[in-house]
C-alpha cells in the first residue's frame, strides 16, 4: 500500500543495516566482544578491533572479516590509560574515520575478595577497567559524534548493576556506576543525535567464567539460577547489540536491555514456593 509517495514491499524481512558506520568494540580479541565485532561487520559497519594483552586473535578476526567482504582494523591498548584511549581514537581517525558506534565491551571480574580482606588495588584496578574505561572512550567518541550530529555508545554492563554478588562488590559498583553513567551522558547528548544505552549479559559462556561453566558441579548450580533451561552465546548478546546500534532502536535511550536468559526473574519460584 503506497504511503507518503513511497511503495512499501511487504514480506521481504527487516534487515539491520550498518552500511557506512564506523564502530569500535573494545576487547573483541576474545569472548563477547569478539562475537559483538563479527555481527557489527556482518551488518556492514566498518569495524575497529580492540584488543588488550592478546594482538594474535584479534588479527586473526580482522584477516576473517577483510577477506569474507568486510573492512576491520586492530588497534591494542589499555582502556584504563587516557593516553592510551585517545591514541586508539586518534590511529581509527586515520585508518577507518571518526567512530559513530562505540561498544564499550571490555571489563574484567577480578579476584573474588571479601570486603576489608580485600587488597585496595584490586578494587581499584577492577574500576579503573570496568568505569573509567568507559568514561575514557566515551569522552573520545562523543566529541567526534557531536560533529556528526549522530552516533550510539552501548555500555556492557552486566546483571550484576541490579544483583549484589557476595565477593565482588569492585565488578558490583563498577556495572552500577556505568548504568548511571549511561542515564547520565544520554540525557547529556540528547540533542545532538547521541543515543547510550547499557546491555546488561547474564551467564554468558565466555573465558571469563570459565572456572564456572568448566565445572560439572558449578555449572549445574549455576543452571539453578537462570529462568531459561541454559547458559547464553555470545551471539544472544551480539544479536542485541546489532539490534541497539542500529536505527531500529532509534527512539531508545538511557535505559539498559538485560539479555540474561530470566536470571533477574528470581529463578527460584519458578516452581512455586
Ligand atoms: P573476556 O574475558 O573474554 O573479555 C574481556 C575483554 O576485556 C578481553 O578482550 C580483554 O582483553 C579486555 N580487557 C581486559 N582488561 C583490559 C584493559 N585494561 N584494557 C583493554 N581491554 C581490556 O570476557 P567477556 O565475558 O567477553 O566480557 C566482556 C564484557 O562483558 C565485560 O565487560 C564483562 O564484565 C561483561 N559481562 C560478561 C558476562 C558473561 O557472563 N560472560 C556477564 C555480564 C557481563
Amino acid at each position: 500500500m503506497p504511503t507518503d509517495g513511497k511503495i512499501e514491499t511487504y514480506g521481504s524481512g527487516i534487515a539491520i543495516d550498518l552500511k557506512g558506520k564506523v564502530a569500535l568494540v573494545t576487547g573483541s580479541s576474545s569472548g563477547l566482544g569478539m562475537e559483538i565485532a563479527k555481527y557489527l561487520a556482518k551488518a556492514g559497519a566498518k569495524v575497529a578491533i580492540h584488543y588488550h594483552s592478546e594482538k594474535q586473535p584479534a588479527d586473526a578476526l580482522a584477516d576473517d572479516i577483510n577477506k569474507n567482504g568486510g573492512k576491520a582494523a586492530v588497534f591494542g591498548g589499555d582502556v584504563s590509560k587516557l593516553n592510551e584511549v585517545t591514541s586508539i581514537f586518534n590511529s581509527i581517525d586515520s585508518q577507518l574515520g571518526p567512530i559513530d558506534i562505540l561498544v564499550n565491551n571490555a571489563g574484567i571480574d577480578g579476584k573474588r575478595e571479601l570486603c576489608g580482606d580485600d587488597n585496595p588495588a584490586d578494587w581499584e584496578r577492577v574500576i579503573s577497567i570496568n568505569l573509567l574505561g568507559p568514561y575514557y572512550c566515551s569522552r573520545e567518541a562523543v566529541k567526534r559524534m557531536k560533529k556528526k550530529g549522530s552516533g550510539v555508545i552501548v555500555n556492557i554492563t552486566s546483571v550484576h548493576e541490579f544483583l549484589p554478588w557476595s565477593g565482588y562488590t569492585a565488578y558490583c559498583s563498577a556495572k552500577a556506576g556505568l548504568s548511571m553513567f549511561t542515564k547520565t551522558l544520554a540525557q547529556e547528548v540528547s540533542d545532538f543525535g547521541i543515543r547510550v544505552v547499557s546491555l546488561a549479559p547474564g551467564a554468558i559462556k565466555t573465558p571469563i567464567n570459565k572456572d564456572v561453566w568448566g565445572n560439572p558441579e558449578t555449572y549445574k548450580d549455576l543452571l539453578t539460577k537462570i529462568a531459561m533451561p541454559r547458559m547464553g552465546e555470545t551471539s544472544d548478546v551480539a544479536k542485541a547489540v546489532a539490534f541497539l546500534v542500529s536505527d531500529m532502536s532509534s527512539y531508545v535511550t538511557g535505559t539498559t536491555l538485560v539479555v540474561d536468559g530470566g536470571m533477574l526473574l528470581y529463578p527460584a519460584f519458578k516452581h512455586g514456593g
